[in-house]
């Protein structure tokens, strides 16, 4: 539990979070189909921002369970050597990482200079 429960909690946290950002999404359409556009800058900064996040937790969280499932976790048996090949490029591919986080992070600055 010591190792696992961290995670467990961040699949938590994912999964409120991702409920929450389907339910955005869908007011979002909702008020594009009424030509209002307000919603889009704060949905596609706010989810390039959870891309970085939520694909690094995923990636690290993978190799850590696999790495605790000590020799077994490397055999292609346990399917952990073709998720992590499969799943490598995604901190990368649709924006890098850093590139992501910095984004959100300097639209989040710019907001608060606002206040
Ligand atoms: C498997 C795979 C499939 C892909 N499929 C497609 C596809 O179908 N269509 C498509 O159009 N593209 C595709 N790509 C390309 C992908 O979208 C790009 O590789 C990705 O967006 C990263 O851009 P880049 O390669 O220019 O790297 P960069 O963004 O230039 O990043 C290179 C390195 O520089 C660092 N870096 C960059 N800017 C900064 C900064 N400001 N500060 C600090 N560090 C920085 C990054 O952290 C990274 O380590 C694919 C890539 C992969 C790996």
């Amino acid at each position: 539990m010591m190792k696992m429960g961290p995670l467990v909690a961040q699949v938590f946290l994912m999964k409120v979070v991702g409920t929450k950002l389907f339910k955005l999404k869908q007011i979002m359409n909702e008020a594009v189909k009424n030509n209002k556009y307000k919603m889009l800058d704060i949905m596609h900064h706010f989810t390039s921002g959870l891309k970085s996040l939520y694909s690094q937790m995923t990636y690290e969280g993978t190799d850590f369970v696999r790495a605790n499932c000590g020799g077994a976790g490397y055999s292609s048996w346990s399917l952990f050597t073709e998720h992590y090949s499969l799943y490598s490029p995604v901190p990368v591919y649709e924006g890098d990482n850093t590139v992501m986080a910095q984004q959100t992070l300097s639209y989040v600055q710019k907001k608060f200079k606002n206040i």
